[in-house]
């Protein structure tokens, strides 16, 4: 994001008022921000080292001096920058020792090591400071519309790549080296960084739900499986297609349709007020019906945005409930050790009404 326009200058705006408010109902003056996608979510830094001390009249940005340019370019209106000379923790201290006694700050404890943890509390004697548990990360589970753009448009950038893979997926090629096709084509056509390292496996490696690809060719017969995203705007997309090589076996296409029809049933339960844990049920319960629900492992889907694994989670044990405003994934998996696996991975955003299926590409299984 180089260029905070208005509409996200008022986005984030927005956020750091909901997060102010928040804060101060836990009896909070001030959240200290140490999760680099957090800070990037209330300022639009988006540097790899820096904190952010959200009090309810001030934001700073404590970062140092490679960031100098950068910062200027990127910060919204409303964060103050403090260009830090050697250690930021070390000046963050200084900093906070200098402000009236005894104010009560939040720290993320799920996001602070304990030995900075450590180091804070001995250096700011007069700070009372106090854990707190994923503030950010909820208001970070509702997207709004200038979210969900970038968003569409990662997901488009995937789709449109994944045109472009198919007249490469050919006998003889490695995982590698088709995983490396893929990385160049997103970053080609636009991508930021990566999301995650592409999963690219073939026949029996289908069957391993987070692969890491190998020297392992193509085969004729064999099922192929895809699973990527892209970044637009740092906002992530993610999506899993199946393939095979040649016509398909009958086992290959019986297990695909049970899987698209899981996912079906998990998009059809994906509605805003609906239990994340009843999406969950919904994907293993149509697997139940082919006998096929032992086989999947994982839990159905997970938030995407700044993270490409977020709030809310998808999963059998998941106390959220969907709002509008969430981008989740839905992506049940059946996975037969030795002879191989079919995901399918849709992005849906909720909304008033419904869901949206942002993914375009066919999810149906595709004979190459
Ligand atoms: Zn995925
Ligand atoms: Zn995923």
């Amino acid at each position: 994001m180089t260029d905070p326009g208005p509409a996200y200058n008022r986005s984030v705006e927005r956020r750091v008022q909901s997060v102010r408010a928040q804060i101060s109902g836990f009896g909070l003056t001030g959240l200290l921000v140490s999760h680099l996608p957090n800070v990037r979510y209330l300022s639009g830094f988006t540097g790899s080292s820096g904190v952010l001390l959200v009090e309810s009249d001030r934001t700073t940005l404590f970062t140092d001096f490679r960031y100098e340019t950068q910062i200027a370019e990127e910060l919204t209106r409303l964060v103050v920058p403090r260009i830090v000379q050697g250690s930021t923790w070390a000046a963050l201290s200084e900093w906070l020792e200098t402000a009236p006694r005894g104010r009560r700050l939040g720290f993320e404890a799920a996001r602070l090591s304990v030995a900075d943890r450590d180091r804070l509390t001995a250096a700011c004697g007069s700070v009372i400071w106090e854990a707190t548990e994923h503030i950010i990360e909820r208001e970070r589970a509702i997207k709004d519309d200038v979210e969900i753009a970038s968003i569409e448009a990662a997901v488009d950038l995937a789709d449109k790549v994944l045109d472009e893979m198919i007249p490469q997926i050919k006998v003889g090629v490695t995982e590698t080296e088709l995983a490396a096709r893929l990385e160049y084509h997103l970053r080609s056509a636009g991508s930021g960084l990566l999301p995650f390292q592409p999963i690219v496996a073939f026949g029996e490696r289908t069957a391993l739900p987070h692969s890491t690809p190998t020297e392992r060719p193509l085969a004729s017969g064999d099922l192929v499986l895809l699973d990527f995203g892209a970044s637009v705007d740092g906002y992530c997309s993610d999506m899993t297609r199946v393939f095979t090589a040649g016509r398909a076996a009958d086992w290959q296409r019986d297990m695909h349709r049970e899987v698209l029809a899981a996912c079906e049933a998990g998009i059809r339960a994906s509605g805003p007020g609906e239990l994340c844990s009843a999406v969950d049920v919904a994907t293993r319960n149509q697997l139940a019906i082919a006998g096929l629900a032992e086989r999947f492992g994982h839990s159905t889907g997970h938030g995407v945005g700044l993270e490409v694994h977020e709030a809310p989670r998808i999963h059998r044990d998941a106390r959220d409930t969907l709002e509008v405003g969430n981008v989740v994934t839905i992506e049940p998996g059946v996975y037969l050790p030795g002879r191989g696996g079919i995901r399918i991975e849709q992005l849906v955003v909720v909304q008033p009404d419904g869901n949206r299926v942002l993914t375009r590409s066919s999810p149906d299984l595709i004979e190459l």
